[in-house]
């Protein structure tokens, strides 16, 4: 941490007087937890944990950027309300370079949020080339943009080593990267590499007239297009399953964090219905025709078991509860471990169903301030999804709904920010899009419970922003808050 913390405060130990003293101290300090002394005769940080020197260390970074040469003297006691404070960046929609995925968790870690969701697939692209298994970024990697008389091929893949690179970078600063694979649904790009575990291509091998070769007439190439597409992982393919279990694995290697996200959100059960490898594993279940709904648990507990093989926690968007929590007979079938993390994104509603059938929950509710894809203010020539999210609406966040009780309140571990990059196609769109709202949520998820000030927040936002300046982001959203 020294080198990093001495990078941060512009000083070489020697060519300062004052004294630093820097250490772990476990007495009372919680996981994240810190407590920083700046006097007159030099700077003592303790914590009870690496965690908790890097977000004193981040304090220091704040008060050496806004204070020029100068710190103040002060005594800070501090640590999070929330021990999930996230943020979710989409490099399937479109694709950002290395060095700008490592300018936001820079930019994350200052802001002491300590989680990125990297959601790396999608129906639009497969962009992390996984040891073992180059066909899924060579054919998934890059999809054709047709809004141009001349398509234009768009996408891209992180290497392993940048992958490690990166993860390396965040666990510097103290984040923790949870990678995303999204199953069964918005698979298109994983399905052009391997079309045959598509439910079309079970049905052609089951046709008279397909057999092994048949299956060949389903292919499938990332969507250019956005929204939710029919065709999923089959449900009744062994094989599928296979390749989760060398795609988990793979992930494995390149992730250590304790988590893997598995997706489980938007999928549609068309395909499963038509298909007759899906009807004979429904059979297998002990499932009737028109329970395809009850498949889904199924497959997202066999994802579960995968995981917890791995000794890895699952984590899944809140449709990892369908069918509703009162219909236990689909999740008899599989469902999920104890210790799965939902992460509700429709609502509360899918935070409070987990809490109440014991999961821990992270909100990222879209209504709710915490999607920052949406319009920042309420114009048309804002860029941006037309529906509008102000860095009011972020600021407000509340993680864990009020009137509950304190049981249930304590299953919400915290919250996230979600970067889906559909429409933004380059890094400096990123960088507009979560700025100022990315540090409105940091505050919200690490503010004790009913401290926060909106008026307050203005007041100190201009020189948070000076130090994005610092950092090299410079073009964040500088219009009307709310
Ligand atoms: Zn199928």
């Amino acid at each position: 941490l020294l080198p990093l913390l001495f990078h941060w405060l512009g000083a070489k130990p020697r060519e300062s007087g004052a004294k630093l003293r820097v250490g772990i101290c476990s007495a009372g300090l919680g996981q994240e937890e810190y407590r920083l002394m700046i006097s007159r005769s030099g700077i003592s940080l303790e914590a009870g944990s690496r965690e908790g020197l890097v977000r004193g260390a981040s304090t220091l970074r704040q008060l050496a950027i806004s204070g020029g040469s100068h710190l103040p003297l002060c005594e800070i006691d501090d640590g999070p309300r929330f021990s999930w404070r996230g943020f979710m960046l989409d490099t399937a929609r479109n694709w950002f370079p290395v060095e700008f995925v490592e300018r936001l968790i820079d930019a994350a870690s200052l802001h002491k949020l300590n989680i990125f969701h990297w959601h790396f697939c999608d129906d639009q692209a497969w962009s992390i080339d996984l040891p073992g298994l180059p066909e899924l970024a060579r054919e998934g990697s890059f999809r054709l943009d047709r809004r141009y008389n001349e398509p234009v091929k768009r996408g891209g893949a992180y290497s392993a080593e940048d992958v490690r690179r990166i993860v390396g970078f965040a666990a510097e600063r103290g984040i923790v990267v949870v990678p995303e694979l999204e199953a069964p649904g918005h698979a298109t790009a994983l399905l052009a590499s391997h079309p045959e575990l598509s439910c079309v291509a079970a049905a052609l091998r089951a046709s008279p007239a397909g057999g092994a070769g048949g299956q060949s007439a389903a292919r499938f190439e990332p969507e250019d297009s956005y929204g939710v597409f029919a065709d999923v992982l089959c449900a009744g393919n062994d094989a599928a399953f296979a390749l989760l279990e060398r795609i988990v694995d793979g992930l494995v290697e390149l992730f250590p964090g304790p988590y893997i996200h598995v997706g489980g959100d938007e999928v549609p059960k068309a395909r499963w219905k038509e298909c007759p490898a899906c009807a004979a594993r429904m059979r297998e279940l002990g499932l009737s025709p028109g329970e395809e709904e009850a498949l889904q648990p199924w497959f997202m507990g066999k994802m579960a078991a995968m995981l917890a093989k791995r000794g890895k926690r699952m984590i899944g968007w809140d449709e990892v509860l369908d069918p509703a929590s009162d219909d236990d007979s689909a999740r008899k079938l599989g469902g999920l471990p104890p210790d799965a993390v939902v992460m509700s994104w429709r609502g509360y509603e899918g935070g409070i169903v987990g809490a109440r059938l014991g999961h821990d929950v992270v909100m990222c509710p879209y209504q709710a301030g915490c999607y920052l894809d949406y319009k920042q203010f309420d114009s048309p020539e804002e860029p941006g999804r037309p529906t509008v999210s102000t860095a009011r609406d972020s600021y407000a966040f509340e993680p864990a709904p009020p009137g509950l009780a304190p049981e249930l309140s304590a299953r919400f571990i915290g919250g996230q920010a979600n970067l889906w990059s559909e429409f933004m196609y380059s890094a400096r769109q990123v960088e507009y899009m979560a700025f100022p709202r990315l540090c409105a949520i940091s505050e919200a998820l690490w503010s004790p419970d009913g401290s926060r000030d909106f008026e307050d927040f203005s007041r100190r936002l201009p020189s948070q922003l000076q130090r994005l300046d610092a950092l090299g982001i410079r073009n964040y959203y500088k219009g009307p808050l709310c």
